[in-house]
């Protein structure tokens, strides 16, 4: 896993306009059966693969938090939300809630979330190659790619098996 995660940023560098090509085609004519294509490779993808070896998504990128996520994750300390916040985002570009830094300051150094059973909505979807009308997150896809082994893979097996 160590060599896949040194070597993706430059493997999805030289997908780029190969990805961008297929999403632009699979926008305009997506298969009927696209969500269940997407689940079937998604859970072959994560039987393969164990996030507990990468953990590079919580590594190199963070988060979102709704103020759901908040609520939830400040109550799990038994802080308020204010204090939460404080303690742990800021407001990014978009006016979203994001972590001050990464690596997250939730993940152990085993690779294990502190906070798995609370964790974010974003958390517990990454990479989002099982969600439905997948084709509508192409340009989120395209950069998790360089991130996300899995989803490298499973975007690598969607253009072998969806022929456009
Ligand atoms: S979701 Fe992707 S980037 Fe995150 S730990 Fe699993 S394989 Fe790694
Ligand atoms: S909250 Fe947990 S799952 Fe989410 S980025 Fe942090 S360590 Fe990873």
């Amino acid at each position: 896993m160590e060599e896949f995660l040194k070597q993706l940023p430059k493997l999805a560098k030289d997908k780029h306009k190969e990805n961008k090509t297929f999403f632009t085609k699979l926008k305009k004519k997506a298969p009927k059966n696209l969500d269940y294509i997407m689940q079937d490779l998604h859970a072959e993808e994560f039987e393969r693969t164990d996030c507990l070896t990468c953990a590079n998504c919580c590594k190199t990128t963070g988060p979102l938090f709704t103020d759901k996520d908040v609520d939830r994750i400040a109550k799990h300390f038994k802080q308020k939300p204010q204090q939460f916040i404080a303690n742990y985002l800021r407001v990014d570009e978009d006016n979203d809630y994001v972590l001050q830094s990464v690596p997250c300051t939730f993940l152990g150094a085993d690779n294990y979330c502190s906070i798995y059973d609370v964790r974010p909505k974003a958390c517990r979807e990454f990479p989002h190659t099982d969600r439905k009308k997948f084709q509508q997150i192409s340009n989120l896809t395209i950069k998790n790619v360089a991130i996300c082994p899995a989803a490298f893979n499973i975007v690598e097996e969607m253009k072998r098996r969806i022929k456009l």
